[in-house]
């Protein structure tokens, strides 16, 4: 995976992770929820600058959610 950079000072962000949750947040598309069992789902989690605070969420896989 490419590095990401802050939006706001350049940093490089630090991938991280959230306390609740194993591997990150787990999210879901509702057109999923027609089916059985919703498999448009992906885990998001967070990078944050270390300079700055600044954090933005990555979806770990954003094809899952189509
Ligand atoms: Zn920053």
């Amino acid at each position: 995976m490419s590095i990401k950079r802050c939006d706001k000072c350049e940093e490089e962000l630090i991938k991280c992770y959230v306390d609740q949750g194993f591997k990150g947040i787990l999210v879901k598309n509702h057109e999923g929820d027609k089916m059985f069992g919703n498999k448009k789902n992906t885990r998001v989690n967070p990078y944050i600058c270390g300079n700055c605070g600044y954090t933005v969420w990555y979806a770990d896989e954003p094809t899952k959610i189509r």
